[in-house]
C-alpha cells in the first residue's frame, strides 16, 4: 500500500480539474493576446478564471495577478513595494518560507533595505508586543508574514497583524500558500495589501498562483518583457493552469466544512494513533491542537537508534511524509523553521504528515502501523 501524507508539499490533481484543463491545452491554443478568434477564446477562459477567482475570495477581479506559483508570487509582492511603493524596510520572521526571507535578505543586499526580524513567542505565534514595537521606528514598511507556518501548522492572526500595520502606515503581505482553499477569505473586509497563492496545494496545477493585490497600489513587475497581467507579469499566459487553477478553487470552495471536518478527523485519528503507540510522543508547535492549520500534524519522535533514518524508512515502507518543508525533505541539516521557533531537538526526529480531503482512514491506520515498524526495529 502506498499512503501519500506530505500534501502540505504538494497535493493530487483533482480528476475534475484535469478534465477541466484537458480541452484548455487541446483546443483553447491561441495566444491570449492575439486579437484573433482563436486568441480571443484563451483571453476569455483567462478572464472567466480571474472572475471566479475573485468571487470566491469576494475582491474586484483586476486585483487577481496571475503567477507562476506561491515563489514568484511572494517575491513580486516584496519586491514591487520595494520598488514601486517606497518602502525602505521589511520586517519579517526566521520562520517564514524562503520565498519571502531570501527575497528580503536580497532586498537588504541589493537595495540596502532595512531588515527587521520579528520575535515568536514560545507557542510559535509572532510576538505581537515585539511587531508593535518594530512598526513604532517609522518609516516605509512592508510587513511579510505567513497565515500558517507549512512546517508546524502554527496560524497567525493577520486580521489583527494586518489592523497593526494600517494603525502604521505600514503595507502588509500575507503568505497564504497553506491556507487558500483550506479557510475561508473576505478580501474586501481583511486589511491586507498582497496575498500569495499557489494552486498545486490545493489539488490544483504546479506552476500557477497569484497575487492579490489591493486595489490602488501601483506596482511594476519584477521580469523584463511582455505586458500580460496589466504588465505586472510579463510572459505569455498558461492558460491551462489559470483553468485548472481556478477549477480546483471552485471545488475546493463548495464543500470546504466537508472537507475541514473529513481532514480534521483524519488528523485526531493520527494524534490519537500516536499517544496511543508512544509514551514520549510530542507535536511541534502543538500542531495537534484543533485550532492550528488542520492539514498538517509535526511530530517529534522519542530518542530511537533509528531517528535519522525514519524518513527513509517509511518511505520504503510506502509512506511518503516529510521532514520539514518540501525543500528540505531528506535534507540532515533539519528545518530552518524548528531551529527559528527553538523546537529543533537534534536526539528526536521530526516529521511532518500533512492530509488532504483524498485521504483515508484506511491511509491513517497503514500509516501508523509502518510508523510502529520503523520505530520498532532497533
Ligand atoms: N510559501 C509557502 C508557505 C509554501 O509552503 C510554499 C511551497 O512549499 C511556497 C510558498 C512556494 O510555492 P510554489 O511551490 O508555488 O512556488
Amino acid at each position: 500500500m502506498n499512503v501519500y501524507l506530505d500534501n502540505a508539499a504538494t497535493t493530487a490533481v483533482a480528476p475534475e480539474v484535469i478534465e477541466a484543463m484537458v480541452p484548455v491545452l487541446q483546443e483553447s491554443f491561441g495566444n491570449p493576446s492575439s486579437s484573433h478568434a482563436v486568441g480571443r477564446k484563451s483571453r476569455v477562459l483567462i478572464e472567466q478564471s480571474r472572475r471566479s477567482v475573485a468571487k470566491l475570495l469576494n475582491c474586484h477581479p483586476s486585483c487577481i495577478y496571475f503567477t507562476s506559483g506561491g515563489t514568484e508570487a511572494d517575491n513580486l509582492a516584496l519586491r514591487s513595494a520595494v520598488r514601486d511603493l517606497g518602502c525602505t524596510r521589511i520586517i519579517t520572521s526566521e520562520a517564514e518560507h524562503s520565498a519571502v526571507i531570501k527575497t528580503a535578505q536580497s532586498l537588504q543586499r541589493s537595495n540596502g533595505v532595512d531588515l527587521d526580524l520579528v520575535d515568536h513567542l514560545e507557542n510559535g505565534q509572532v510576538d505581537l508586543n515585539h511587531l508593535q514595537s518594530l512598526l513604532a521606528k517609522g518609516g516605509k514598511t512592508i510587513v511579510s508574514l505567513m497565515h500558517a507556518n507549512n512546517e508546524v501548522a502554527v496560524l497567525q492572526d493577520i486580521e489583527a497583524i494586518g489592523k497593526m500595520c494600517q494603525n502604521h502606515g505600514a503595507l502588509f503581505h500575507t503568505d497564504t500558500v497553506q491556507t487558500m482553499c483550506h479557510y475561508s477569505f473576505d478580501l474586501e473586509s481583511l486589511p491586507v495589501d498582497f496575498i500569495t497563492c499557489s494552486a498545486h496545494k490545493f489539488h490544483g496545477p504546479k506552476g500557477v498562483g497569484f497575487l492579490f493585490i489591493r486595489k490602488g497600489l501601483q506596482v511594476s513587475g519584477q521580469i523584463e518583457g511582455g505586458s500580460q497581467e496589466r504588465a505586472v507579469r510579463g510572459g505569455t499566459e498558461s492558460t491551462h493552469n489559470i483553468v485548472g487553477l481556478a477549477k480546483a478553487m471552485e471545488l475546493a470552495y463548495a464543500d470546504l466544512e466537508g472537507h475541514q471536518s473529513h481532514v480534521r478527523a483524519l488528523k485526531a485519528q493520527m494524534v490519537e494513533g500516536l499517544r496511543a503507540a508512544f509514551e514520549d510522543i510530542r507535536f511541534n508547535g502543538a500542531s495537534d491542537e484543533m485550532d492550528k492549520l488542520y492539514t498538517v500534524l509535526n511530530v517529534s519522535f522519542p530518542p530511537h537508534p533509528k531517528s535519522g533514518m525514519a524518513l527513509f524508512l517509511l518511505d520504503l515502507e510506502g509512506v511518503a511524509c516529510s521532514g520539514g518543508s518540501a525543500c528540505s525533505s531528506g535534507a540532515t541539516l533539519g528545518s530552518h523553521v524548528l531551529r527559528a521557533l527553538k523546537f529543533h531537538d537534534p536526539k528526536r526526529a521530526s516529521l511532518r504528515f500533512s492530509f488532504s480531503r483524498y485521504n483515508t482512514q484506511a491511509d491513517i491506520d497503514y500509516a501508523l502501523n509502518a510508523i510502529q515498524r520503523v520505530f520498532a526495529s532497533k
